[in-house]
Parts: C-alpha cells; sequence; structure tokens
C-alpha cells in the first residue's frame, strides 16, 4: 500500500506499569454527567443521557510527574476547565448490558474536557453543533491509563481538580448521574464500541476559565494525576 502522503502517525496515550500504549480509536465524551454540573449550566440533571465527539488527535498526553502543556486555543476568550474520569476501552461491541459492561473496560485515566464555552454557547443558543466548542485542537488532554485491575475502585472515588493550587472542582464519582456501566450500555446503543474507544464520563459542578499561565492539576484517587499549564 502506498498514499499520496504519510499518514497520521496513531495517537496513543502511555499504560501506567508498562512499555506498551494505548492506541486511540474515538473520543467519546457525556454531556451534563453530575447533577450539580447540569444545574450550574441551567439544567435540572434529570435528562436521558447523550453524547459528541472530540477527534482522537485532540489528545494531549501528559506523562507521570510530567508537567503538560495546553496552548490556549484561538477564537476564544473563555476556555473552560472539566475535570473527568476517562474510561478506555478494550473490547468493543455493541448493545453491551451495563451487566457485562466491566468486561469492555481495558482501563482508566484523568483526562479534561477543554471547552470554548463562549463558542459552546453561541452554538447552543442557535442550535447548531458543538464541534467548534468542544472538538478543537488539544481540546483533550489526558495522563497515563491504569489497568482496570490495578486501578482500585474509581466508581467511589474523589475527583477534583485545582487551579494555580486552590480548588476549583471536587465531587465523587459516585455522583455520576449515568454510572460506567449504564454509559457504556447506552453508548454501545448508539455506535459499535471498538477497542482504543475513550470515553470522557463528565464534569462535576465547579468549571470555569483558566488563562495563559494557569496550571491545572486534577485527578481521580487511585488514578495517575494530570498536571499542566496553559501556554
Ligand atoms: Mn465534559
Amino acid at each position: 500500500m502506498s498514499y499520496v502522503f504519510p499518514p497520521a502517525p496513531v495517537v496513543s496515550v502511555p499504560v501506567v506499569g508498562s512499555g506498551e500504549r494505548f492506541p486511540v480509536h474515538r473520543i467519546y465524551c457525556v454531556g451534563r454527567n453530575y447533577e450539580e454540573h447540569a444545574k450550574e449550566m441551567g439544567f435540572t440533571g434529570r435528562e436521558p443521557p447523550f453524547f459528541f465527539l472530540k477527534p482522537a488527535d485532540a489528545i494531549v498526553v501528559v506523562n507521570a510527574g510530567e508537567a503538560g502543556q495546553l496552548p490556549y486555543p484561538s477564537l476564544t476568550a473563555n476556555l473552560h476547565h472539566e475535570i473527568e474520569l476517562v474510561v478506555a476501552i478494550g473490547k468493543g461491541g455493541k448493545n453491551i448490558q451495563a451487566t457485562d459492561a466491566f468486561a469492555h473496560i481495558y482501563g482508566y485515566a484523568v483526562g479534561l474536557d477543554m471547552t470554548r464555552r463562549d463558542l459552546q454557547n453561541d452554538m447552543k443558543k442557535q442550535g447548531r453543533p458543538w464541534c467548534i466548542g468542544k472538538g478543537f485542537d488539544a481540546s483533550a488532554p489526558i495522563g497515563p491509563i491504569t489497568p482496570a485491575a490495578q486501578a482500585g475502585d474509581v466508581a467511589n472515588a474523589p475527583i477534583w481538580l485545582q487551579v494555580n493550587g486552590a480548588d476549583r472542582q471536587r465531587s465523587t464519582v459516585t455522583q455520576l448521574i449515568w454510572n460506567i456501566a449504564e454509559t457504556i450500555e447506552h453508548l454501545s446503543a448508539a455506535w459499535e464500541l471498538q477497542p482504543g474507544d475513550l470515553i470522557y464520563t463528565g464534569t462535576p459542578e465547579g468549571v470555569g476559565a483558566v488563562v495563559r499561565g494557569d496550571t491545572l492539576e486534577g485527578g481521580v484517587d487511585g488514578l495517575t494525576p494530570l498536571r499542566l499549564t496553559v501556554v
């Protein structure tokens, strides 16, 4: 096989305790999946789950113990942080039942669903797609993936984000409206999941803006924390 130009490299994420990397297929995101965040966005939190996607190459890998760099994107004056538990799919499938969902999970990571909130809000008002607000370059920072067996009890873990050392977001994964298994059930009814898919499961309350020079540090207890500076 020859190509008219070199194909883009495979996007991949390091795996904790392994020299092998997790190759990324798609990035699915769950909208408004914590009640207190749904309320701060002006909704009740009582709605079926809904999803959007980011391109796989929106990933920014942040290695353990390193401070990553997050380029401030164009066209926005209101770049928001959303700290999220990320589920990494290792075994694909469609119409996966919640009771079978955990067999499809390879591991977990800490991610940020960075959002150009001003553009997202404009698109919402006009009933247009969210892509420009959510799916921009470098909009999906992620730390190393911990295999499920070593990840501890992520479903009950605290989730938190600090900006310049001060708390912005702090909740627990138990507060998810649609839990990990239910999310996989709903998502796999709409798309056939593939190995390499990542699911950003939603953010708790406390989202807010960051500017160049800010340092973000976030985590889900039991997983490698994520640290980056906006440049
Ligand atoms: Mn989000």
